[in-house]
């Protein structure tokens, strides 16, 4: 089995109010691979500029099972995107978004890609990009769609097509209740974005966990408490990854009530990496055995 994604690739510039760091790489198809790798490497779709430096290729090719499709347009730049957090770490405010090479890319997802079966995961870009992926990966086994309010508020038509071809999706609370026209209660927001094609969507709560909204069940978790957060960014990509990782590398297609619940419980303690650390560092320089460790921390601090 394996992972096929799409996604931005980018530099970030990143203030928190734990420090700062200028133009390192970031996109959530970055955060996605990073956090997917321990158990399941994908296969990459997206876009760079000229400008992507060798140390930022070694680490795509460390995390994943194939680059064919990642190109490299001449004479762009990679998207960048620049941002900080207040006090309120559950919360981005977004100040500067340059597409540069994703506005003239349409992808090619090329046909090693689609042999065997395959998850299709179409990480935050422009929705359109996603629904031409999605197009060409109609053999997939499932898709799972993720998208953040810059789409939500700018090309709300094409996500809306792009939602109707995929089996679940994956949004936080803040973009939920934009996307649901202002529904702050999220189970009736969940009500609301439930398509009939969906088998799955996943309400991130940043801090607060994430809820899991099933044809016919509803599962809830905390956050892994986590003592110092220094910065969130991919965390909702990491999550991501992880989740589909452990779906993929566990066979579970159907999306049983259980094996969603591991799922989501191994994708949480990922994603509490994720935020320890400035972009990738906080997942990069950790080993599956302190994945381990924290699940059993989890486990004896979250059941009952
Ligand atoms: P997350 O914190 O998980 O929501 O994802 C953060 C990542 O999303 C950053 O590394 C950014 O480069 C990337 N990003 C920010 N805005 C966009 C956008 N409009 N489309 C695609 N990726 C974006």
């Amino acid at each position: 089995m394996s992972i096929v994604a799409v996604g931005s690739l980018a530099y970030d510039s990143i203030k928190t109010p734990f420090g700062e760091r200028d133009r390192i790489l970031g996109g959530s198809l970055t955060h996605f691979s990073n956090a997917a790798a321990f158990l399941s490497k994908p296969k990459l779709v997206g876009v760079v500029g000229e400008d992507f430096g060798p140390g930022e290729w070694d680490f795509l090719k460390r995390k994943s099972s194939a680059v064919d499709a990642v190109k490299v347009l001449n004479g762009e730049k990679s998207f960048f995107w620049k941002g900080y957090y207040t006090k309120d770490f559950d919360t981005a405010v977004t100040e500067v978004t340059e597409l540069n090479a994703f506005a003239k890319f349409t992808p090619a997802v090329p046909d090693n890609y689609r042999a065997g079966d395959y998850i299709l995961f179409l990480a935050n870009i422009d929705p359109s990009m996603q629904l031409e992926v999605a197009k060409q990966c109609r053999n997939s086994k499932l898709i799972v769609l993720d998208t953040m309010n810059y789409w939500i508020k700018n090309t709300p038509a094409s996500l809306d097509e792009a939602m109707k071809h995929v089996d679940g999706v994956i949004i936080n609370e803040g973009e939920a209740e934009l996307l649901s026209g202002g529904e702050k209660n999220m189970i009736r927001a969940a009500e609301k974005l439930f398509l009939p094609n969906f088998k799955i969507l996943i309400l991130k709560k940043g801090s607060h966990g994430v809820m899991i909204f099933g044809r016919d069940f509803l599962v809830t978790l905390p956050a892994f408490p986590v003592r110092e957060v220094v910065d969130p960014t991919g965390a909702g990509d990491s999550f991501a990854g992880a989740f589909v990782s452990y779906i993929d590398s566990n066979g579970l297609y159907d999306f049983d009530r259980d094996g969603i619940k591991r799922a989501a419980a191994y994708a949480t303690v990922v994603a509490s990496f994720s935020v320890q650390g400035f972009g990738v560092e906080g997942i990069d320089n950790i080993s599956p055995r302190d994945v381990d460790q924290r699940m059993k921390e989890f486990q004896s601090v979250a059941s009952f």
